[in-house]
């Protein structure tokens, strides 16, 4: 049996006088006294069916107990529509079909909220999943999502990149987050981490002889959630043996502009811009700058070194944004409150009227040669950050984002992927008292810094590169340390003790001393990607079945408090009393 010969939404005015079986849910019912329209939906689309009562009674009086999001099965004839009924909103609009036999194949008990609906509560959505997977954006961005997983694949097996599966059951990579543990009945007391990522399986895939590793990987990882956050992410890894820089860049710019084109109807230019990250840093106070609007970070250091402006005078960096317009204090003490949460002390300010008059409480401290140097257009307010550099470059970036996105800087149409290159290989734990990776602890220094591990880490250099695309990190990477002794020597600046080396990656160190060729990668997070291909801020509107901003799936309820009998198989009990 076949509940139908063709999806309503394909139908067109060619199918004129076509017999017809359709099936799908009911969007929509509108009862004209006598006439009832009926708006049927299936994957492609809607269809109007008519129902006409002197035609088809036994029809109607099933039109008349639909309700939405029943599903009904028709049969019926496709006729054209009048010039003045034809719906040019929907593929299908210069048709409809007469029904003339209805059927109920499935009820819906009242819905939660209407598919149309907007502004439906996040946890009401995700308790009802099913419906809300039911909705065009929804059904859009899964579907793109598939096709863009379809041409990563295409792309990699064309470039002769193996696909190999990794253990979700697996050992602690380092990658920043914590773990999530899964306990192991058959060695009571320990556990098993799910990945972060397959680091250290891709290197070790390398090392085994696949010279080109990929994979479609899930990472886990438990972090606390925000809105462009997930426990669980997938991502397309990557790792190549005796890799090239160029070929790498080349081929991920590939994937990315025929995603573009093909999802986004978009030509985008390659190769992509690089910044190093010092210079991103300077320019942009981001390592993930967004390109599509320019409000550039300018330096004043040199002009400020002997102000009379105490604060400038003491700070080891002044830099400042010249804003495009006449900045009220209203909105300036809003700027300063951010520049605060930032690690600013203050925010100071020159803000130029219409006339080219400067407004300012630190103007009279000011000597000719910074005025010079901040003189701006009428109607421009400069603004200030005099710190530390990293403080300023936090300060004036999350500026820069708030003003660019408030004055409408961000030119929406623009697609600007940008590489930064070149980050530092380490950063200063102040709380733990040692080095921290900026990537991972597998990642090689540049041959130019390698010396620099003894004598200065937080100048050295990594082999560490990320794309970004219009402010988002797409994708970041980096080439590996194949030498157990500078891997040894990368851990002792890490503090981790060779006890610990051992005990956490021996079978890396082991690996590496037994023919590992040079070797490094890529790993790029498909939900990110997403959000930059659609513009789209809610990284849970790319999932089928995300969880919620605490980590709780509200359809099916868990994480659940499990039967002490499954505990008690683990060799685990519970110290406090559950909490409900
Ligand atoms: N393992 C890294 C990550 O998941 C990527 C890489 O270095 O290839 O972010």
């Amino acid at each position: 049996m076949s509940w139908r010969d063709v999806r309503g939404s394909e139908l067109r005015p060619a199918d004129e006088g076509r017999a017809v079986a359709l099936a799908g849910w009911v969007a929509r019912r509108r009862d004209f006294g006598g006439l009832v329209f009926v708006d049927l939906r299936d994957e492609g689309g809607i269809v109007q069916l008519v129902v006409n009562p002197e035609l088809s009674p036994a029809a109607a009086s099933v039109a008349h107990e639909l309700r939405n999001e029943f599903v009904v099965s028709a049969y019926g004839t496709v006729v054209r529509r009048t010039p003045e009924t034809v719906n040019p909103a929907i593929e299908t609009g210069e048709i409809e079909v007469q029904a003339n036999e209805l059927e109920i194949l499935s009820r819906s008990a009242p819905l939660p909220f209407q598919l149309d609906e907007d502004g439906v509560d996040e946890t009401l959505r995700l308790r009802y999943r099913w419906l809300d997977l039911r909705r065009d954006k929804l059904q859009r961005n899964v579907r793109v999502r598939a096709r863009l997983v379809g041409i990563i694949r295409a792309e990699m097996e064309a470039a002769g990149f193996v696909d190999i599966q990794t253990p979700i059951l697996a050992k602690p990579t380092p990658e920043g987050a914590r773990d999530f543990l899964v306990p192991s009945r058959l060695q009571p007391g320990r556990f098993f981490a799910l990945p972060q990522s397959p680091q250290i399986y891709k290197q070790l895939l390398v090392i085994s002889g696949f010279e080109r590793y990929y994979q479609i990987a899930i990472c886990f990882r438990d972090e606390d959630l925000r809105a462009d956050r997930l426990q669980e992410i997938t991502q397309l890894d990557v790792e190549l043996a005796f890799p090239d820089r160029e070929f790498l860049f080349a081929l991920v710019e590939r994937i990315m502009a025929r995603i573009w084109r093909e999802l986004r109807g978009v030509e985008v230019e390659t190769p992509f811009a690089r910044l190093t990250w010092e210079e991103a840093d300077r320019r942009y106070g981001s390592d993930k700058p967004d390109l599509r609007f320019g409000l550039e970070i300018e330096d004043a250091t040199d002009v400020t070194r002997g102000s009379q402006f105490g604060v400038f005078a003491h700070a080891p960096a002044v830099r400042f944004l010249r804003v495009p317009q006449e900045l009220s204090r209203g909105e300036l003490a809003k700027l300063e409150e951010l520049a605060k949460e930032w690690g600013a002390k203050g925010l100071a300010y020159l803000v130029y009227d219409e006339e080219g008059e400067v407004r300012s409480p630190i103007v009279k401290f000011l000597g000719e040669a910074e005025l010079e140097r901040f003189r701006s257009e009428p109607a421009t307010s400069v603004l200030f950050a005099a710190d530390e550099p990293a403080t300023v470059s936090r300060v004036l970036g999350a500026l820069r984002l708030q003003l660019g996105a408030e004055l409408g800087l961000i030119d929406r149409e623009a697609q600007r992927f940008v590489w930064i290159t070149e980050f530092p290989m380490f950063e200063w734990d102040p709380d733990a008292e040692r080095w921290d990776a900026v990537h991972h602890p597998f990642t090689r220094p540049t041959p130019e810094s390698e010396h620099l591990l003894d004598s200065d880490p937080g100048a050295a250099k990594a082999v560490a590169y990320d794309l970004v695309a219009n402010g988002i990190e797409i994708a970041g990477g980096s080439f590996r340390i194949h030498e157990p002794a500078l891997q040894a020597k990368v851990f002792d600046l890490l503090k981790i003790s060779p006890d610990e080396q051992r005990l956490k990656f021996g079978f890396l160190l082991d690996a590496l001393s037994m023919g590992a060729p040079p070797h490094g990668g890529i790993a790029s997070g498909i939900e990110r990607l997403l959000m930059a291909l659609l513009d789209e801020p809610f990284i849970r509107e790319l999932v089928a079945f995300p969880k919620n901003q605490a980590g709780v799936d509200p359809m099916s309820g868990a994480p659940t408090p499990v039967d002490p009998a499954q505990l008690a198989e683990l060799g685990l009990a519970l110290r406090e009393p559950r909490q409900r």
